[in-house]
């Protein structure tokens, strides 16, 4: 792992060699033990951070989260588009979306996007087109026997920001959620 303690530069003290360190209360001593380290430019977001000299790793993320967000975008690009030849266009995706579609968001920093069918073949085509666009889904297993519903996911930030950017125009009855989620999405990968 390289990304970086969380330790922002507010918290940073340097000695008389300009070299910089931060005190930590250590309540098992009990005192205060200085900490030195290096400073670090985040390769994601550019914000300076201290990063500890005697921790593993390169240091080149500030956060647990730019280090996710980098990796997640990088995923993203990584997706080959396809060529498809079915039957699916936009209009069709954002109605489906309308209908079995939802969005939803984990610890209000990731979110899913998220189709429910019985049909899975249904599913499967729509997965075929999403990738023709390089959005990459996942599919689960049926449910239960009973309810035999499957999903089709999109768990990929990047990835569902690029999808709602496609159906926005299309979508009627969700079309106020979907700006909102929009919104959120930048507000999450600034
Ligand atoms: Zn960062």
């Amino acid at each position: 792992m390289s990304q970086g303690n969380m330790i922002q530069m507010d918290e940073v003290q340097f000695n008389k060699f300009g070299e910089p360190y931060i005190e930590r209360w250590i309540p098992s001593r009990p005192k205060w033990m200085k900490h030195y380290g290096e400073i670090h430019r985040c390769i994601r977001c550019s914000m300076d951070f201290f990063y500890y000299k005697e921790k593993k790793g390169e240091g080149k993320y500030c956060s647990q989260r730019c280090f996710q967000l980098d990796r997640s975008k990088k995923e993203f690009d990584s997706i080959q588009p396809k060529l498809y030849s079915g039957n699916i266009d936009w209009h069709y995706v954002a109605g489906f979306f309308d209908g079995e579609g939802c969005i939803s968001w984990h610890q209000g920093e990731t979110c899913q996007a998220k189709f429910t069918q019985n049909d899975r073949t249904v599913l499967l085509e729509l997965q075929k087109f999403l990738l023709s666009y390089g959005i990459k889904s996942g599919m689960s297993t049926p449910h239960t026997t009973r309810a035999p519903a499957s999903d089709l996911y999109l768990s990929n930030i990047f990835g569902i920001e690029k999808f709602l950017l496609y159906i926005l125009d299309y979508a009627i009855v969700k079309k106020k959620s979907i700006m909102e989620a929009l919104e959120r999405i930048e507000m999450v990968t600034l």
